[in-house]
This record gives C-alpha cells, sequence and structure tokens, in this order.
C-alpha cells in the first residue's frame, strides 16, 4: 500500500523549495502533478509544475471523475488525478500531494491513512519577505496572499505534523524524518539507531508538540491584520 504524504502550506512558506529538496533525498517517492486552469507563471512548464488546462478541459475531467480531489483556490480550478496514485501503487513507490486545505480534507476523507504535513513560515513578516524574494507577485497579489495566509494558517490543527519553515536545511532533514518515519512505522520492522532518531525528529513536529511554537506564529498574523486595518 502506497503511502499518500499531503503537504499544504500558504504561498511563499517554502513548500515548492521543500518538495524539490525532498524529491532529491527521497527514493521511491513519486510527486503528483496537479492539473489547474490557472495560466503558467514565469519559468513553469507545462507538465512540469502542473498540466495547464482551459476550464471546459477541467470540466470534462470532473465528469468523468479522474480526479480524487480537486477544489478552487484563488478564483482557479485545481485538481488531483486519480491515475498518479494509480501509478505510484503499480511501481511500490509512495505519493506526495501538494494540495491545499480543501483538497487535503478531501483526501483524508477518502484516505484516512494519508499522512498530512502543514508547513509554517516563522512569522508574516518572514512570509512577506519571501514573497517579495520570489519576485512572481504584484504588490496587491502580496498582500492577497497574506490576508489568505492569516485564514489558511487557522487549519493547522487539521494536520498530522506542522513544520515551521525556519532554516531551510533544518526543515529538510525534518520533513525528510516525517517521510522516513511513517514508512518506518508501516514496515514493522525493529528500528536501528538512526532509525530512532529519526522517528524522535519527526515526533517534535506531531501537532500536540508544536501548539505553544504555533501561538507566536499566529499572533504575527492577528497583529499584521490589526495593524493594517488601523493604517499602520
Ligand atoms: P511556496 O512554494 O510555499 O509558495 P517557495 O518555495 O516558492 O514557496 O518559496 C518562497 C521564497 O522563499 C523563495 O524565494 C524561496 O527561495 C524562499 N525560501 C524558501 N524556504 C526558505 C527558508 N527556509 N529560508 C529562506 N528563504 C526560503
Ligand atoms: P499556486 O497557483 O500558487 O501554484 O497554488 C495555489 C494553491 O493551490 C497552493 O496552496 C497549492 O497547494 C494548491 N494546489 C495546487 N495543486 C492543487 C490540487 O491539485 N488540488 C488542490 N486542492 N490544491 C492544489
Amino acid at each position: 500500500m502506497s503511502v499518500v504524504y499531503i503537504i499544504s502550506a500558504p504561498s511563499g512558506s517554502g513548500k515548492s523549495t521543500l518538495v524539490n529538496e525532498i524529491e532529491k533525498l527521497v527514493p521511491g517517492l513519486d510527486f503528483s502533478i496537479s492539473y489547474t486552469t490557472r495560466a503558467p507563471r514565469g519559468s513553469e512548464r507545462n507538465g512540469k509544475e502542473y498540466f495547464f488546462i482551459s476550464r471546459p478541459e477541467f470540466d470534462e475531467m470532473m465528469k468523468r471523475d479522474e480526479f480524487l480531489e480537486h477544489a478552487e483556490v484563488f478564483d482557479n480550478c485545481y485538481g488531483t488525478a486519480r491515475k498518479f496514485l494509480r501509478e505510484a501503487e503499480q511501481h511500490s513507490h509512495d505519493l506526495l500531494l501538494d494540495i491545499d486545505v480543501q483538497g487535503a480534507e478531501q483526501i483524508k476523507k477518502k484516505i484516512p491513512e494519508a499522512v498530512s504535513v502543514f508547513i509554517l513560515p516563522p512569522d508574516r513578516k518572514t512570509l512577506e519577505q519571501r514573497l517579495r524574494k520570489r519576485g512572481q507577485d504584484s504588490e496587491k497579489v502580496i498582500q492577497r496572499r497574506l490576508d489568505t495566509a492569516r485564514r489558511e494558517i487557522e487549519n493547522y490543527v487539521k494536520y498530522d505534523y506542522i513544520l515551521v519553515n525556519d532554516r531551510l536545511e533544518d526543515s529538510v532533514e525534518l520533513l525528510q524524518a516525517i517521510v522516513l518515519a511513517e514508512r518506518l512505522r508501516r514496515s514493522g520492522k525493529a528500528l536501528s539507531g538512526d532509525q530512532s532518531k529519526n522517528l524522535a525528529m519527526a515526533e517534535r513536529c506531531r501537532l500536540d508538540n508544536v501548539r505553544e511554537r504555533v501561538q507566536p506564529i499566529l499572533e504575527s498574523f492577528r497583529e499584521g491584520d490589526s495593524g493594517r486595518a488601523m493604517g499602520l
């Protein structure tokens, strides 16, 4: 049985960066390429980051029940094709899905044993800096992403693991530990020393063990919002 990993994060938190790193480090892990009706950005290529399709094409796929889950995000449609899970299962690989909170909820209903990871930025200011550094969005879009981030972040309690993406090297190590720990848990094999270390690292990211760490992050978003409302 393939393990399905769901990764969600507010835009700009570093999810693509982390997923790219994990792709290089973890063998036997496939990446689902979503279908979307949004236009490609910057250097994005069809079939690499996404399959870029029209709204009528998306509707056709929906009618044919080709999506494992689908959702509307930022006025565009996004969907995970069932075929990626079938292919991963055929190759005895695990599958990683980079999807939003709505998609994560749908997958958890269909596949309760799926593992969900929510990636958080260290605080609102850092998220704003990262969105600017990425250089993909206009000022208006950046403000909209920050507003959306505050609402998305409140959903962290629905996830199994929370990863605060502060130092990139640490985050890569933690995400890798989560993937390996879940594989190990399901294999039922005895643990080596290194594997016990992995399990302990992953455990640090469990929802119940990060609640205190997350509170100041949530606060930074709430303060940022009230500051803007007061014209500060
Ligand atoms: P997302 O996929 O979540 O929208 P990206 O992976 O595109 O975010 O990252 C947004 C920006 O932040 C990029 O310029 C990326 O290089 C940078 N970034 C990602 N993770 C870190 C980190 N841990 N520290 C500093 N910069 C980071
Ligand atoms: P972006 O357009 O910035 O690449 O992605 C916007 C949001 O859509 C992100 O939160 C991303 O995780 C989410 N997303 C990408 N693909 C899918 C998908 O197939 N299904 C769902 N539900 N969300 C997706």
